[in-house]
């Protein structure tokens, strides 16, 4: 594929200008052109008759010119043209607008294939928005014409010219880089083939077939990738643990018993920290499931055998959290643990970065502070993410850089049915929490409209009065555009003064000062303050289990996902919880959405519905997860694809083919191109 690589600039056609265009839309190569595939299509095949268009369709017309162009004038100084037509069946008229020079393009007899949309006007039937030829060439009319994604210089017509035009004279250099065997077992069409028919297919059947082997393409690369990186760490020496004794010791003295699903994990985690392949797992569990002790006794497995632990959370005021809960316990088995956030000040900083290179503290706990250059480790065991699907892989990379093949954990609360973790988390194993403690009471969950809000306000108050606390989450920080959005200010101050004026509130949101932050949350957690007005800051992880309400002002506006997590900020306890819902839109998606989430606690069942709602693009796109884009491929709908496409990647690292087998050398150039950028030098060697 050399000579493809070649800059889009060397294309007859396409100059200096152009080119700048098509590098906007990240097109610098020939190659990056052909794999610009067409956002959507016009079926420009059939041909129309003028007596049977009907109003506002879009029509493919063969047509004459059966008298002269006229020019009308409108508005003082805009004119448009006005072109008389006619077939077999009927007479209409073209309408152009602004386009004078035309007058003369038309003359009387002319035959011409025209696209455009049809607009009755009294009894004329016009034509507007028209493209046309002069002769059925197949340029415009008469095909499946793509439409391209485009920028502000380049018209579709450009693009497709310029497509065309590679395609003519280099798509014989395409190589397809998938074997033969592979081909014919699949049933897939050649690359080339492919590429053609998806910017310029023939009809529906051919069109689905060059789909189909691209989307294989994308996923079976990504997928194949991710599993050469999992081989490849396999083949590392990590650090082989002890078996534990004070774990146990820890577990004994729990306030409660770890539910079989804990268990299970616990053991999985135990067993890849006693092997001497460095671990790589991946622990999903629902909100509220229970993840944090089980970073919490792996972090003292590792501390055990002498090695220093690092856990990292995307937001301060986790991470916070966590190391409270984990110096309670620490304290108690001489463990020493240090929190290594931004807002903490520069000299204590400094100590701490100390310390932790010189191996006189155990385990560290922080946020992205963690993974900056100065911090170094004096003997790295084991990193945990909590909350992965806040972090790239880039992120989680980075920290465990910082150690020398340490075990790797990473944990988050977005459950994904197994086929998408496979592809999402292809390098990592996985372990599922998949079971909730015992004795939670369902978080019983309510959808009401604005003018329940003082019954809900008054239902708070009863269960404050109980001596409960509650979340009331506002959507933006300050008023901004969209005027009706309640700021958290806004509604804290409005509380405050009004109906909640007998109780202590509390403010969070994003924009404070990290100090003030933990300030609140910290009386939050101490029960002096009994209503925490916030933003979504306290969207993931916050653990306060005496609060057992609640409440999302204008609901429309959050996620699926994103409402799942927020309820999960209850039902912590041991007390009834509600999670109450005020939906002050009316919109139809955002109204399933409330639906979805009063139907179900199960976060499972929810991302399959946000999976349907949404589309998995927004809620796992690839590349928030720092891997290549998914240009074609759609997690959702392609489901059986990617199946196949993880069997044949599976059979070929079982077999070893890509280092054995000469018919796939070629895969290896394909997986090299793809990943370079992110983790393409584990490929590489
Ligand atoms: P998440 O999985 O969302 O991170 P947490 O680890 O914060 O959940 O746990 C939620 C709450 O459940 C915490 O208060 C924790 O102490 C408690 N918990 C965890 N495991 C158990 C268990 N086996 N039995 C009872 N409570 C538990
Ligand atoms: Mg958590």
């Amino acid at each position: 594929m050399d000579y493809l690589s070649s800059p889009i600039q060397y294309i007859k056609g396409v100059g200096p200008k152009k080119s700048e265009s098509l590098n906007k839309l990240g097109i610098k190569s020939i190659k990056d052109l052909l794999y610009y595939f067409p956002r959507s299509y016009e079926d420009r095949r059939t041909i129309k008759k003028i007596a049977d268009c009907r109003n506002n369709e879009k029509v493919n017309l063969k047509v004459f010119v059966c008298e002269k162009p006229i020019i009308v004038k409108y508005m003082r100084k805009k004119n448009f043209i006005k072109v008389p037509v006619n077939d077999d069946t009927g007479f209409a008229y073209l309408i152009f607008y602004n386009q004078d020079y035309l007058l003369n393009v038309f003359k009387k007899g002319d035959l011409l294939y025209i696209n455009g949309t049809v607009k009755f006007y009294g009894a004329q039937i016009q034509l507007h928005n028209c493209t046309f030829e002069k002769s059925c060439s197949k340029n415009k009319i008469g095909l499946i014409l793509p439409k391209y994604r485009l920028t502000d210089k380049l018209k579709n017509s450009d693009i497709v010219n310029i497509v065309r035009n590679v395609i003519n004279n280099y798509s014989d250099l395409i190589i397809d880089y998938l074997p033969e065997e592979i081909r014919s077992k699949l049933k897939l069409i050649s690359l080339k083939e492919a590429i053609i028919n998806i910017h310029f297919p023939k009809d529906k059947n051919i069109f689905l077939q060059a789909r189909r082997r691209l989307v294989f393409d994308e996923l079976f690369i990504l997928q194949l990738g991710l599993l050469v990186i999992k081989a490849r760490n396999i083949q590392k020496k990590g650090i082989i643990f002890n078996k534990s004794t004070v774990v146990h010791r820890v577990i004994n003295n729990l306030p409660f018993k770890l539910t079989n699903a804990q268990k299970k994990v616990l053991s999985e985690i135990f067993r890849d920290m006693e092997s001497v392949t460095p671990m790589n797992r991946l622990l999903q569990g629902d909100v509220g499931s229970g993840k944090t002790i089980i970073a919490l006794l792996s972090i003292i497995k590792c501390v055990e055998s002498g090695y220093q632990a690092v856990m990292m959370a995307p937001t301060e005021i986790l991470a916070r959290q966590h190391y409270n809960s984990f110096v309670e316990i620490f304290s108690k088995y001489g463990i020493s643990c240090e929190l290594l956030v931004g807002s903490i000040s520069k000299k204590r900083k400094n100590e701490i970065v100390e310390i932790i290179k010189n191996g006189k503290c155990n385990v560290v706990v922080g946020t992205h502070s963690l993974i900056q250059d100065n911090v170094k480790f004096f003997n790295l065991g084991l990193t945990i993410t909590d909350e992965q699907h806040r972090f790239g892989v880039r992120q989680r990379s980075s920290l465990i850089s910082k150690g020398n093949n340490p075990d790797v954990l990473v944990m988050t609360a977005t459950p994904i049915p197994r086929t998408l973790s496979l592809i999402l988390y292809g390098d990592l194993d996985i372990s599922i929490i998949d079971e909730m403690p015992p004795g939670r009471k369902n978080i019983k969950t309510y959808v009401v409209d604005k003018s329940k809000k003082d019954r809900v306000y008054k239902f708070l108050i009863e269960q404050i009065k109980k001596g409960r606390q509650a979340y009331i989450v506002c959507p933006l920080v300050e008023e901004s555009e969209p005027v009706d959005i309640i700021s958290a200010t806004e509604t804290y101050y409005h509380l405050k003064n009004g109906i909640l004026n007998e109780f202590k509130l509390g403010l969070l949101h994003g924009k404070m000062r990290p100090n003030d932050k933990d300030d609140i949350m910290e009386k939050f957690i101490n029960r002096e303050i009994d209503v925490l007005i916030s933003t979504t800051v306290i969207e993931v992880g916050v653990n306060v289990p005496n609060s057992n309400i609640i409440i999302i002002q204008n609901a429309e506006r959050f996620g699926l996902a994103q409402l799942h997590q927020l309820r999960g900020r209850v039902g912590r306890g041991i007390h009834q919880s509600y999670c109450i819902l005020i939906n002050e839109g009316n919109n139809k998606v955002a109204n399933q959405r409330m639906k979805a989430i009063e139907s179900t606690n199960d976060g499972f069942k929810i991302s399959e519905m946000d999976l349907k709602l949404r589309g998995p693009g927004e809620i796992i796109g690839t590349k928030q997860h720092g891997l290549p884009d998914l240009k074609i491929a759609n997690l959702l709908r392609d489901i059986s694809i990617l199946k196949e496409a993880q069997y044949i990647s599976s059979f070929i690292i079982k077999n070893e083919y890509l280092n054995n087998n000469k018919e796939y050398i070629h895969i290896k150039e394909k997986l090299i191109d793809t990943f370079k950028e992110n983790i393409g030098s584990t490929i590489l060697n």
